[in-house]
Parts: C-alpha cells; structure tokens; sequence
C-alpha cells in the first residue's frame, strides 16, 4: 500500500518524532497550521474512524491526550485544538487516520468553524435519523 503515514511508521520516509510507543506515534506535521503542530496516529493503518477497532482508538487518544499536555508545557501555549478529518469530503487527505494536535494562543489568528441554525423541527429531525443509527 502506497501509505505516506505508513512509510513514516517504517522509517521509510523522515519525520520529526514527538512520541512513539508500542501502538502509536506522534511527529510534527510538516506543514504546521500554528508552530509545534503534532500528528497522533495508530501503527496500524486504518483510514478512518469506522476502521479502527476501539481499543486501538483508545491507545491513539491516550497519545493525543499526552501530546496536548506536552504542547501546553512545553511551547508554553494556553490550549490546543484536536482535529480528525473523517473521510475526504470532510478534508481528509491522507487516507490513514490521524489526529491533528495544533496548539493555540490568544491573538494567533485561526477562526474557528462558521455556524448555522435548525429551522422548525429539524434539530427533533436530526435527533430521530442519529438516535436511529447508534
Ligand atoms: P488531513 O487533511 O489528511 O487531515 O491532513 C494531513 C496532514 O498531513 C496535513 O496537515 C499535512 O500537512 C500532513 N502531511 C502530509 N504529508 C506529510 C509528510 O510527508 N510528513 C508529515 N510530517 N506531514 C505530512
Ligand atoms: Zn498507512
């Protein structure tokens, strides 16, 4: 499989490592959207979060949680947003799942997403169709 994430994992391709353990690995994405922004990913490749198994997910939220706290110590940010783009229509673009952990000053210039509101009923609507599905 032809696997950017995958070939990092390897050690195929460089990457600046912020975290490894047995399931998961954490490096700097190369194209920051603030500075000391970190990728969290589980070893194994799955592409979306409908692939991993949930232990698995857990292992990569236990990281995500731990670089959060690394970010906040160490760069001296105050937070830090946590990001997944679930599939391609939803901007993802590498097709192995991962978390971004992108650090957040005051003043730092990201917006954050625009929102809408529910017409008559379709908040009761959106509820019936999701509770269906769980
Ligand atoms: P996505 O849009 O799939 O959620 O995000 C993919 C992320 O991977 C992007 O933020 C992009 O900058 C990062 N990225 C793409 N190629 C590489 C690479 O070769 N190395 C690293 N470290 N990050 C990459
Ligand atoms: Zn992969």
């Amino acid at each position: 499989m032809d696997c950017i994430f995958c070939k990092i994992i390897k050690g195929e391709l460089p990457s600046f490592k912020v975290y490894e353990d047995r399931h998961t690995l954490a490096f700097l994405d190369i194209v920051p959207v603030n500075y000391g922004h970190t990728l969290v990913i589980p070893k194994k490749h799955y592409s979306n979060m409908e692939e991993i198994p949930e232990k698995e997910l857990k292992e990569v939220i236990v990281t995500v949680k731990m670089v959060g706290k690394a970010l906040k110590e160490g760069l001296g940010v105050e937070g830090y947003n946590v990001g997944e783009n679930n599939d391609p229509v939803a901007g993802q673009i590498i097709a192995h799942l991962h978390f971004h952990v992108i650090p957040r000053s005051a003043g730092d210039g990201l917006a954050l997403w625009p929102q809408g509101k529910y017409g008559d009923g379709e908040a009761e609507e959106a509820l019936d169709k999701i509770k269906k599905a769980i």
